[in-house]
């Protein structure tokens, strides 16, 4: 999130400082998975219709930054296959496929979630799991989550009007001064193109896209609520070397995830845990889910894992993004809350938050991901 505020403030001619305690992609962006899932396409509201046109162009502007750079977002739309176990998931499935045909059209592409009997992609998933069938969806993409923050990382490093510190967290802000204070963490990695900081900054704007880390600072500054704005739901997911082919479609069955990625690499995730000791290990319940994985995917069988990897997703009251300028600070905007949907709709977050900073309502952000929205629920 913080990235993509970066890069789009920095296209808009501002004058831009992007600080992270650790280095960008620290959280829970350096993950594995980098699925970019529609949500379903039945009753198609404003919040669809913000993915669905963020996900269309989402490859047109990582085109962009690619060619400037020459380094790869990982990107391809590669469609998903849901294998549909039960006679009742199809009847279901059906009913979306309607939905499709007229929510999945536009001037700019043309998608299906397309029901069929036989496997869209042979010899790819255990047929087992599909004894009522497949469901197509042709709209689904995946990415690099660590490759999408290294190309941002790089583009924001040969701008002029940007500068990264790392290794550098936020201590303190004094909204009416517009002064933020930074402290030196010693976390960033020795030849790192970036320097450390440690002092005052003052700011014009000041935005809080510390993924789960950013709901402490904003409820400071907000007036008082009666719960919590957001809080962090505990993902693990795990990285295998496998031969499959990258043009695969991601595979997705009951919360269980299997993302095929260039250079023989597939990731599988993810739990979802909202309790949790020990927010950054994996655990037996990883392996659960690798088990899964290589019972869905038969080539999986015997492929090594090679990393396992756990991290926090922010999850806000909500369950939406949160953006927008606090109600006494206007000076000061949130941008986190992505949950699971943050890397298909952070560049067109991006867009409505410098909207929001040039004074213009960026009309096609829902209510629903305005700040506004989650103070009122957090009462
Ligand atoms: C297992 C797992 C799988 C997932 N799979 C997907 C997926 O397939 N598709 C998808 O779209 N989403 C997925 N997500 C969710 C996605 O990863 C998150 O929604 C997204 O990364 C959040 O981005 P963010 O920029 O808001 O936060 P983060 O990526 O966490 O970034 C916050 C940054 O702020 C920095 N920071 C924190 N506090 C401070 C401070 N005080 N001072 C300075 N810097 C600070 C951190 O170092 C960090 O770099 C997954 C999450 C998990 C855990």
């Amino acid at each position: 999130m913080g990235l993509w505020a970066a890069v789009k403030a920095t296209e808009a001619g501002y004058g831009v400082t992007l600080v992270d305690r650790a280095r960008p992609g620290a959280g829970a962006s350096g993950g594995l998975l980098g699925a970019l899932f529609p949500w379903m396409p039945n009753r198609f509201d404003d919040k669809k219709k913000f993915q669905y046109d963020a996900l269309l162009s989402l490859p047109v502007e990582l085109s962009a930054l690619e060619a400037e750079t020459g380094l790869s977002a990982g990107y391809a739309r590669v469609g998903r296959i849901i294998p549909l176990p039960k006679p009742h998931l199809r009847v279901i499935a059906e009913r979306h496929q309607q939905d499709a045909i007229s929510a999945w059209r536009s001037p700019a592409g043309a998608f299906d979630w397309r029901v069929t009997e036989t496997p869209p992609v042979e010899s790819y998933i255990d047929p087992a799991f599909a004894a009522a069938g497949y469901v197509h969806d042709t709209l689904a993409a995946r990415m690099s989550p660590r490759g999408l923050c290294a190309l941002l990382t790089a583009w924001l490093q040969h701008r002029p009007n940007a500068r990264i510190f790392m290794g550098t967290e936020l201590e303190s802000i004094d909204a009416a001064a517009g002064r933020a204070r930074f402290r030196a963490t010693g976390a960033s990695q020795p030849g790192q193109d970036g320097e450390t900081f440690c002092g005052d900054i003052l700011f014009d704007r000041l935005v809080l896209a510390m993924g789960v880390d950013a709901f402490a600072p904003i409820e400071a500054l907000a007036p008082p609520l009666q719960k919590p704005l957001g809080q962090g739901v505990k993902g693990q997911a795990a990285l295998m070397a496998a031969d499959l082919d990258p043009g695969l479609p991601v595979a997705f069955l009951d919360g269980v995830y299997v993302v095929p990625h260039a250079g023989g690499r597939v990731a599988v995730g993810s739990t979802s845990e909202n309790s949790y000791d020990a927010p950054f290990a994996t655990d037996a319940q990883l392996d659960d889910v690798i088990e899964k994985a290589r019972a869905l995917i038969p080539a999986l069988a015997n492929a090594p894992v090679i990393e396992r990897w756990a991290g926090l997703r922010p999850k806000a009251i909500a369950r939406d993004p949160m953006l927008g300028p606090l109600p006494d600070h206007p000076n000061i905007l949130a941008m986190t809350g992505g949950f699971k949907i943050s890397f298909g709709v952070a560049h067109a977050l991006a867009d409505a938050l410098i909207d929001m900073i040039e004074g213009r309502d960026p009309v096609r952000l829902p209510d629903g991901f305005r700040l506004a929205a989650h103070l009122a629920e957090a009462g």
